[in-house]
């Protein structure tokens, strides 16, 4: 582990992965041991309880990001820090944000980016092999990017013919994002085309469901800000693997060139 030396210290920005500890990689543990502070949003501090024991713990809530990049980034200047972000930091985490205000703060520290699995992966496991070849990833979350240029991403992605992986599906606040993109998916998708939920992958009260965009309005319901939602590609099926169970499968291409 470096030691911050010269009055120089180290910032770790940790994918803590989707949520349990045995989730993360050696390296993300390692940080968050070696760390003097650890920074994050309480959810993803919860399941880290016995790593961040006797450390000088900062909790905030979310929504407040800029504000703990900036206190990590101060921190930094004289400690060891590691600021939490979920999953990987670097997709819709804190990495580009601590990027940016230790950019504009000249501060001389060194940083590390530690990736962990994404919803993405996470949730694609869950559903069998969804992601297998090219997918694209658009969040729904309109807070930092306009609904237009959201529904402009989503056409180009589903256009492609490639699955379609949603982050941020759907809040209180704007239920209708996720009907949107729906609508915007049928446009190129056919209804047979294979639809995956999967909410609170890998922590308690993970819910996975398999469905169909044709049939999809029916768990809308279901779907909120823990969920990370697949809508799969021209290619994309639903098998029936092993003691019956359903598989979410995009073929790769294998069969064009094998046969097994
Ligand atoms: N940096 C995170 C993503 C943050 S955006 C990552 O790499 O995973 C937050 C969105 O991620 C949520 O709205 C949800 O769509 C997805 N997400 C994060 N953790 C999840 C989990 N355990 N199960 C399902 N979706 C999850």
């Amino acid at each position: 582990m470096p030691s911050p030396g010269e009055g120089r210290g180290i910032l770790y920005v940790v994918g803590c992965g989707p949520g349990p500890v045995e989730q993360m990689t050696g390296r993300a543990v390692s940080a968050i041991r070696g760390a003097e502070y650890v920074l994050g949003n309480e959810s993803y501090l919860a399941p880290l309880s016995s790593l961040i024991e006797g450390k000088k713990v900062i909790r905030s809530s979310m929504g407040k990001e800029v504000e703990r990049a900036r206190l990590a980034v101060d921190l930094a200047r004289e400690s060891i820090v590691a600021i939490i972000s979920g999953g990987d930091p670097g997709v819709y985490g804190m990495a580009g944000i601590v990027l940016e205000v230790a950019e504009r703060a000249s501060a001389p520290i060194r940083i590390e980016i530690i990736p962990g699995v994404t919803a993405a992966t996470a949730a694609a496991s869950r559903l069998g092999s969804p992601l297998s070849g090219d997918f694209a990833i658009v969040s729904l979350s309109d807070l930092l990017t306009p609904m237009a240029a959201i529904e402009k991403r989503l056409s180009h992605a589903f256009e492609m013919g490639v699955p379609v992986v949603l982050y941020n599906p759907r809040s209180h606040g704007r239920p209708h994002n996720f009907s949107r993109a729906l609508e915007i998916a049928r446009r190129f998708r056919s209804p047979s085309t294979p639809v995956g939920i999967v909410k609170n992958a890998f922590r308690d009260g993970e819910m996975v469901i398999v469905t169909t965009l044709g049939e999809v309005h029916g768990y809308e319901e279901e779907v909120d800000m823990h969920s990370t939602v697949i809508i799969g590609g021209t290619e994309t099926r639903i098998g029936k693997v092993g003691d019956n169970a359903t598989a979410i499968i995009t073929p790769r291409g294998y069969h064009t060139k094998y046969i097994y």
